[in-house]
């Protein structure tokens, strides 16, 4: 285990949607630096991380959001807060997250991509401030304060929705609202007509949050590909089943899904600010 975290400016938080893709090590033009790095943290030892470079650019990645069979979103000392803390060592300035999710805006269909510009945080058992996490296990950080008005970078999402297209998604919507439940178990038809799609919800996922507000929290730069695999529970078909659509799903579109991630790294300038998402963040002296 390794207590101390090199500089990286950049990060992929992976999900779902590029599971099986071999991202980052079987892509074109990514050299892998080190793999199985796993970090001491003050809320235990992270998740495996690997290091990487594409084109010269280095950049962190961790598998899942950070979650191990031992490491929850949901229990204390939790996934995100050990996955944050690292890319907060590191000096990350620059993030990209992923998921599958389900549609809960009838316009939707499998394969679509949604790049979001809003969030609806559903989950009940998550941490919801690091810098509070911190202070509890005695790490003495300097209190932020932050606004979520535009919780997504728009310059890293704009990069997601070329990349998307280059990688020959169906369609690409460079807009849309995610909303986040706590699962693990997916949603009952009535929730979702009534908690989403009544409320104008386009997707729901379920490990978007704590990273969006956290990545603010430590004053980075934050963009999502969601990637529609299935249609919400009764909103337009009951034909699809569990495993088997999934991995298949997997197999078709996880790649062209780490393609586009690609894109946005290789494209990115880790030092523009012209975005001002590290300015929704401020010093404060309220706890
Ligand atoms: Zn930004």
């Amino acid at each position: 285990m390794k207590t101390i975290v090199p500089e990286v400016v950049v990060a992929v938080i992976g999900g779902s949607a590029i599971i099986g893709s071999g991202f980052p090590g079987a892509l074109e033009g990514v050299e892998v630096i080190e793999e199985d790095i796993v970090y001491e943290t003050p809320f235990g030892p992270s998740a495996p991380f690997t290091r990487a470079s594409l084109e010269g650019k280095e950049f962190l990645y961790v598998p899942f959001h950070g979650i191990t069979d031992e490491i929850r979103n949901t229990e204390p000392d939790s996934a995100g807060e050990r996955l944050f803390y690292v890319l907060m060592k590191a000096g990350v300035r620059k993030i990209i997250g992923c998921a599958l999710c389900g549609s809960t805006n009838r316009l939707l269909d499998p394969a679509d991509v949604v790049i979001p510009d809003g969030f609806v945080d559903y989950t009940t058992k998550r941490a919801q401030s690091l810098t509070r996490s911190l202070r509890r296990k005695g790490v003495d950080v300097e209190s932020t304060m932050y606004r979520l008005h535009r919780p997504f970078c728009p310059t890293l999402s704009g990069l997601l929705v070329e990349g998307s297209r280059e990688a020959g998604f169906p369609r690409v919507f460079s807009r849309g609202t995610v909303g986040v439940a706590e699962g693990p178990r997916l949603e009952s038809p009535s929730e979702i007509r009534k908690r989403y799609a009544d409320e104008g919800l386009d997707v729901v996922t379920m490990n978007l949050v704590p990273e969006v507000f956290f990545a603010r929290e430590i004053g980075a730069c934050y963009a999502a590909l969601e990637l529609v695999s299935n249609y919400g529970e009764g909103l337009v078909s009951t034909e699809w089943s569990g495993h088997g659509a999934f991995s298949e799903f997997q197999e078709r579109w996880s790649r062209p899904a780490a393609e586009a991630i690609l894109h946005a790294l290789r494209e990115m300038d880790v030092d523009d600010e012209s975005c001002s998402c590290p300015m929704y963040r401020w010093r404060t002296i309220i706890e």
